[in-house]
C-alpha cells in the first residue's frame, strides 16, 4: 500500500500530527511518498514572504534528507498532479496532511479531499495548528466568543495538548525516493531559490526556531512585559515567522515557555498566544471577514483611498518619521515589530482614510509571517471595524507615539538613515526645523526627507466626523 504525506505550511519533522500519524501507520511492505505542491498562483517573486517561505522549505528538505527522507516536489495544476499520482501509484490509499484555516487553504483541501475519496482513498486530515480549535472555546450556550477577556478565562484554563517527539530516520526504510517524480519541482524550486532578493540563512529551519525560542525564555522572557512594545530594545520572541510555516509546533512553543520561570513576562506572552487563538476562532466561525467588516454598522464605509498616500504609505515617505521606519523595516525584512503595525494601521485607516484591505493586502505580500486570520483582525482592530476593536475616536498621533516608544529615535535611525544627523527631539518631527536650522544642519525638508503627507490634528477631526456621519 502507498501511503502519502503531503506538506504545506507544516515545515517540521517534530510534533507534526499528519506525519506522525503517516509514519506510525505504515506496516511491513508498505511505502510513503512525503510531497510539496509548489503552486505558481501562490508566488509573489520578489517578496520577502516569498524568499522566506521557500527558503525555509529548502531547509525543511535538507532536514528531512538528513534523516533519509526525500521530499518529492509536484509542480502543475493540484488535482492534475493527484489525478496523476494515482494513475501512477495504484496502490496509493492513504492521504495525511494538516488541515490549513485559512480561506484559500480550506477550499484546496475540500477540493483535494472530494477528488480523492471518490477514488476510494482515505483522507486523514488533522487539525492541529492551534493550541485550542475554534470550537473548544465557546460561551456556555455554546454561541462563540467576541470578546477576548471572557474567551481568556476559559482558554487559559483548559489543559494544553502534549508535544510529542518520534525518531521519524528510523522510518527511512519505508520512504520513497522517486527521481521521476520530482524533477521539474527540483528545477523549480532552484529557479525560485537562485532569484531570491534575500536568503534568510539564519532565520529558518527546526533547529533556529527552537535554538530561538530558547534563548528568548532564558534572556528576554522575564521582561517581555516591560520591553515588548519598544521597537528598539527587540523585547519580543520573534517566533511568528516559524508558526506561519509551521517550522516550529504550537504545543512545543507552550511547553518551551511553561518550563522557564513562572512570572509576569511568561503570563503576558502566554497571553498573546491566546490572541492567536482568539483570532482564528473568529475567522472560523466569521469566514467573510476578509472582505467584509466584522461590525456590521461599519460595512459601508466611504474608504478615501487617494492612490497618491497609498504609495506614500507603502514605501515609507509619509513624512512621518516612525511610520516611514515601520513600513521600511517591513519592506526591507518582511517582518514589523507588533507597536508599529498598530501605528501604520491606524496611520492607514484614520489618518489617511484609506480602506483597511489595502493595508492587509499590502501586508500579505510583504509579511514573513503571514497568518490571515490574526492579520485580518490586527488589521480591522486598528481600523474599529473589528471584534473587540479599538473604538473609533482612539487615533493614534505618531509622533507622541514616537516619543512615548522610541524616545531617543534609535529605532527610526536605522531605517531613515537621511535622519540620522537630527538631534533626537527633533528626528521626530522633521517639520518643525526651521529654515535657519535646516541651513545648519544642511538638511533640507522636501529634498532629503518629505514634507508630511497630513496634518495629523486636521486629518484627526476630519476622521471623527466621518465615522460619526456614518
Ligand atoms: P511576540 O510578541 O514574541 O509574541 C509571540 C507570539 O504570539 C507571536 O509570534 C504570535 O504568534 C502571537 N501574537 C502576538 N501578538 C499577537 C496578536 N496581536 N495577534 C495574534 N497573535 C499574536 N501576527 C502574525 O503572526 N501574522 C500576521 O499576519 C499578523 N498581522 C498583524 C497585522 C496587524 C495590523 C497587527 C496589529 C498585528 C498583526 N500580527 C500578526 C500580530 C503581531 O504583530 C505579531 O504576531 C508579532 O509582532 C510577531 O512577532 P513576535 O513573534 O516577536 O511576537
Amino acid at each position: 500500500i502507498t501511503h502519502v504525506m503531503w506538506f504545506r505550511k507544516d515545515l517540521r519533522l517534530e510534533d507534526n500530527t499528519a506525519f506522525y500519524h503517516a509514519l506510525e501507520s505504515l506496516q511491513k511492505n508498505d511505502r510513503l511518498i512525503c510531497l510539496f505542491h509548489l503552486d505558481q498562483k501562490q508566488y509573489k517573486i520578489g517578496e520577502p514572504s516569498h524568499d522566506y517561505f521557500f527558503s525555509a522549505l529548502e531547509e525543511f528538505r535538507k532536514e528531512l534528507a538528513k534523516n533519509k527522507i526525500a521530499l518529492h516536489l509536484l509542480t502543475g495544476d493540484l488535482v492534475e498532479a493527484f489525478s496523476s499520482l494515482k494513475t501512477q501509484f495504484p496502490v496509493f490509499k492513504h492521504l495525511y496532511f494538516n488541515l490549513d484555516n485559512s480561506g484559500f487553504g480550506q477550499k484546496r483541501d475540500l477540493s483535494i479531499t472530494h477528488l480523492l475519496e471518490s477514488e476510494h482513498i482515505s483522507v486523514h486530515a488533522f487539525e492541529e495548528s492551534h493550541l485550542h480549535k475554534a470550537k473548544d472555546i465557546l460561551k456556555n450556550d455554546g454561541i462563540p466568543y467576541q470578546k477576548f477577556t471572557p474567551y481568556y478565562k476559559k482558554w487559559a484554563a483548559l489543559p494544553k495538548p502534549a508535544y510529542r517527539y518520534l525518531d521519524v530516520s528510523s522510518f527511512s526504510p519505508y520512504t520513497a525516493h522517486l527521481p521521476e517524480l520530482t524533477k521539474d519541482g527540483d528545477r523549480e524550486l532552484n529557479y525560485l531559490l537562485s532569484n531570491r532578493k534575500k536568503e534568510f540563512s539564519n532565520e529558518v529551519g527546526e533547529i533556529q526556531a527552537t535554538d530561538r525560542l530558547n534563548d528568548f525564555v532564558a534572556n528576554k522572557l522575564e521582561s517581555y512585559h516591560l520591553k515588548r512594545d519598544f521597537p528598539f530594545k527587540d523585547g519580543t520572541s520573534h517566533i511568528s515567522s516559524f508558526l506561519s510555516t509551521g517550522q516550529i509546533s504550537i504545543r512545543k512553543v507552550w511547553h518551551i515557555v511553561m518550563d522557564g520561570e513562572s512570572h509576569q513576562g511568561q503570563e503576558i506572552y502566554l497571553k498573546e498566544l491566546a490572541w492567536r487563538d482568539f483570532y482564528q476562532m473568529i475567522y472560523h466561525y466569521h469566514p467573510n471577514q476578509y472582505k467584509e467588516e466584522f461590525n456590521e454598522k461599519y460595512r459601508s464605509l466611504n474608504w478615501k483611498n487617494n492612490p497618491e498616500f497609498f504609495d506614500a504609505w507603502k514605501n515609507g515617505q509619509t513624512g512621518f518619521p516612525i511610520i516611514d521606519a515601520a513600513m521600511r523595516q517591513l519592506n526591507e525584512t518582511g517582518w514589523m515589530h507588533n507597536r508599529l503595525r498598530m501605528l501604520v494601521a491606524s496611520f492607514l485607516t484614520k489618518d489617511l482614510l484609506i480602506d483597511w484591505r489595502l493595508g492587509e493586502r499590502y501586508f500579505a505580500e510583504k509579511l514573513i509571517d503571514y497568518d490571515a486570520a490574526s492579520n485580518i483582525g490586527g488589521w480591522q482592530w486598528a481600523a474599529s471595524t473589528g471584534t473587540d476593536a479599538v473604538p473609533y475616536f482612539r487615533i493614534f498621533n505618531p509622533t507622541t507615539q514616537s516619543l512615548k516608544f522610541d524616545k531617543e529615535g534609535d529605532f527610526i535611525k536605522i531605517y531613515v538613515p537621511e535622519l540620522a544627523k537630527l538631534p533626537s527631539k527633533l528626528i521626530r518631527e522633521p517639520h518643525s526645523l526651521s529654515k535657519e536650522q535646516q541651513a545648519e544642519l544642511n538638511f533640507y525638508l522636501g529634498q532629503d526627507y518629505p514634507f508630511p503627507i497630513v496634518n495629523h490634528t486636521l486629518a484627526r477631526k476630519e476622521t471623527l466626523e466621518w465615522f460619526q456621519s456614518q
